[in-house]
């Protein structure tokens, strides 16, 4: 049974409007053009330049930056799209600070990367102004390919296909394109709806028809699409949610933090969105960091997130744990939850400390307890699709390289299939990759 009843300390419209719109309001203000200049001009436009290397897509960063420093904003956008069509996007939510901009060498050498992610924004937003779509399609050729799920691989995916002149048709469960760009990534780092601004601009290649409402899974079956099409792609993301397996997990108030994220994303007016007073956030990923924040910036009082491991084991970067600081979030390490107190709606929650001895984290006797009203579950994702054909290791479909699996005409990647990091970047990049190799089986490539 669904457990996401709200009781009375739970209210909406804690602050007002003023307030919502200064929290909800873009993380970082675009450069305008003489910052842009500025800020392309730290860059030494190294050879063998590491922050490219460091990018899991490969652009061309000093590149670009030169483009840029040379009033060639279009160009520079070409540059970084021609390896990441989500180029947009990724410049919003890329966490840098553990990819291109830790390796700059002005970061090394003086502790102040160059601003590659403001400045791959401020020429993809160029791109974006002007209305025709860069890229053409190449000759029809006649192929059909399935992708499954219209998130950042599938999409990027489908892009590459329809430019190499093959037809697309994407099934998508929701009724919206994105995935979590558009139902997961925290509303400050995109703002304006440019998730979807980012999707129809890519949609103007042609070739791509998406079907929504079209579950995989649900009366849409491996066995039909590799009947009806050359090649099938699956970027399903990992839909479902690990539970605690704790007592008291079914009482009131105790969500999804990616259910609660996704209601936010959704919401035409945030003011209207309840939040307790006392939230308790357990993980210490992403997630975790994004429902913390959001709830701050709700209007909760007290916001504490739990991580059962120290500082060092979160995934969340450094950046996000300051972030998430910064807006007041309170963060407690090496504890995990034991109880959750409370006559039918959760009232409070135990956590005993924890230690990890010879690599297995153990509880210790000693345990604490904070009030909450509301408590957020951001404890990892996982797939949720029924399968028995496709190989499965650690939970996620088993690919190759290049995402082919273990069934012959059939690729998958982005957060669903193993191998990379569950990154919008690293899934944009496989969606990429598995296109050429599709590409090439399908011109007769082995
Ligand atoms: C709350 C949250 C915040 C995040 N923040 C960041 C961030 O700041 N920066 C970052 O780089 N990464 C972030 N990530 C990770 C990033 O969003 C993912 O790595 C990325 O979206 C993966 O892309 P994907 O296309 O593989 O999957 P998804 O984005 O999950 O897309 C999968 C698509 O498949 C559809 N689908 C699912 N099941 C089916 C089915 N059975 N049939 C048909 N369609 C289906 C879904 O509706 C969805 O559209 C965050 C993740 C979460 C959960
Ligand atoms: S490492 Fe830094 S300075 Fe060197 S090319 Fe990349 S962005 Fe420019």
């Amino acid at each position: 049974m669904p457990n996401n009843r709200l009781s009375d300390g739970i209210v909406a419209e804690r602050l007002n409007a003023d307030d919502y719109n200064q929290n909800f309001s873009d993380l970082h203000a675009p450069l305008n053009k003489h910052e842009a200049l500025v800020a392309a001009d730290r860059c030494y436009f190294c050879y063998d330049a590491p922050c490219m290397t460091a990018c899991p897509t490969s652009i061309d960063i000093p590149m670009f930056i030169r483009q840029i420093s040379t009033g060639n904003d279009l160009g520079s956008a070409k540059t970084i799209l021609d390896q990441n069509i989500m180029g947009g996007m990724c410049a919003r939510v890329c966490p840098t600070e553990t990819l291109c901009e830790e390796v700059c060498v002005r970061e090394v050498a003086e502790g102040k990367p160059v601003k590659i992610a403001e400045l791959q924004r401020y020429a993809t937003d160029a791109q974006m102004k002007v209305s025709s779509h860069p890229y053409t399609r190449e000759a029809l050729t006649g192929k059909k390919i399935a992708v499954v799920g219209a998130g950042p691989t599938g999409l990027a995916c489908a892009h590459r296909l329809a430019m190499y002149g093959h037809d697309v048709t994407v099934f998508e469960a929701r009724a919206k394109a994105g995935g979590l760009n558009e139902f997961g990534i925290a509303s400050y780092k995109s703002v304006d709806n440019f998730a979807q601004a980012e999707v129809d601009w890519l949609l103007e290649i042609g070739g791509i028809e998406i079907k929504y409402g079209q579950k995989f899974g649900e009366g849409l079956s491996l066995a039909s699409l590799q009947n009806d099409y050359d090649g099938v792609y699956l970027g399903v993301g990992l839909g479902g949610v690990n539970a605690l397996r704790l007592d008291g997990e079914d009482k009131d108030n105790i969500l999804d933090a990616v259910d609660f994220i996704a209601d936010l994303r959704q919401a035409d007016d945030v003011a209207k969105l309840p939040i307790g007073r006392r939230v308790v956030v357990i993980g210490g990923g992403m997630t975790a960091v994004d429902a913390a924040v959001q709830s701050k910036l709700l209007g909760a009082d007290e916001v504490t997130m739990v991580y059962r491991r120290g500082k060092d084991n979160m995934s969340a970067s450094e950046f996000e744990q300051d972030l998430a600081t910064s807006k007041g979030v309170r963060l407690i390490y090496n504890a995990a939850p034991v109880a959750i107190g409370g006559n039918g709606k959760a009232e409070d929650i135990t956590f005993a400390f924890t230690e990890t001895i010879g690599g297995k984290l153990q509880m210790k006797d000693e345990t604490f307890t904070l009030a909450a009203d509301q408590i957020f579950k951001a404890i990892g994702q996982k797939l949720d699709i029924s399968n028995d054909e496709l190989d499965i290791e650690w939970g996620k479909i088993e690919v190759n390289e290049v995402g082919r699996t273990s069934l012959d005409g059939v690729w998958a990647g982005g957060d669903c299939a193993t191998g990379g990091d569950d990154l919008t970047v690293t899934a944009v990049a496989e969606g990429r990759d598995a296109a050429e190799d599709i590409n090439s089986v399908l011109r007769g490539g082995t």
